[in-house]
């Protein structure tokens, strides 16, 4: 663990990565925030409680700690929008998903600051993942990138109606193999959830960067209803009823795919 982010390693073809975990505002930054900006309020909350389940399939977890209010890890460093003529949030963000600002009065980073932190936070992410995936890759032909999410389920600003609760993202099938989508399009297809795959979420920048099946890397974006699982209001409390019904669905979507992993392994 570094203050950066959280890494438990594990032999199995998978990789979670969750990169929205993150609650911390650096201390010498945090006078440039707005009171609601320091809530944290659009943080992927309680995933690495919610995978934990990961850790007995043999997974690799990577988890930020720096929240996405400092730096977006699921945007592109050179922050071209991922959904263009969509309202999107941005590499290092200005206001919070229900528009509120989150610097005060002419503290937002300029370009300079914006490049110091993709140095500072944003590139020890991403060279963490391409070694962990590396790590996986001389190990397993074929592996598995699970992109964790989570989300308010109501949120106008950047979509129409209540999201379905499981939201799965492969550019349209270009970020993986199409059997391993399909055992986690199964188990989401025999839960009591709605679900929906390549909606509204098709995959950050991640699952689009790292997503290349002809190289044995098969990324999968699961963006999540945070009403499944917890509080959608603050202070976000972690519901351990409503987890203990949406986690065996996760443990089946995940292990299905890991299994569809296997299975192109053993094909060689
Ligand atoms: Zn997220």
């Amino acid at each position: 663990m570094t203050d950066l982010y959280t890494l438990e390693r594990g032999d199995a073809p998978l990789l979670v990565s969750i990169p929205h975990l993150g609650t911390a505002i650096p201390e010498a930054l945090r006078g440039q925030y707005t009171d609601v900006a320091l809530s944290v309020a659009d943080t992927d909350w309680h995933l690495d409680r919610l995978y934990a389940f990961a850790k007995s399939l043999g997974a690799t977890i990577l988890g930020a700690r720096v929240s996405r209010y400092v730096i977006d890890l699921n945007r592109p460093p050179n922050d071209e929008s991922l959904y263009p003529g969509q309202t999107t949030t941005s590499l290092c963000p200005t206001e919070t998903f229900r528009g509120e600002p989150i610097y005060r009065d002419g503290c937002a980073p300029d370009a300079t600051e914006r490049q110091r932190r993709v140095e500072a936070y944003w590139q020890p992410y991403h060279q963490t993942l391409r070694a962990e995936l590396q790590r996986l890759r001389g190990q397993h032909a074929n592996v598995l990138l699970w992109e964790a999410h989570s989300i308010a389920s109501v949120l106008p600003r950047l979509f129409d109606d209540k999201l379905p609760d499981l939201n799965i993202g492969t550019q349209e099938g270009r970020t993986t193999h199409a059997s391993v989508q399909a055992q986690a399009e199964k188990a989401a297809a025999e839960s009591a959830y709605t679900w929906i795959a390549n909606g509204r979420f098709k995959g950050g920048y991640i699952t689009r960067h790292f997503g290349a099946p002809q190289d044995g890397v098969h990324a999968i974006q699961l963006e999540m209803c945070q009403s499944t699982y917890m509080d959608e209001h603050a202070p976000f409390d972690y519901v351990p009823s409503l987890a203990g019904r949406v986690e065996p669905v996760l443990r089946k979507m995940v292990g299905g795919a890991l299994d569809a992993i296997h299975a192109l392994n053993a094909a060689g």
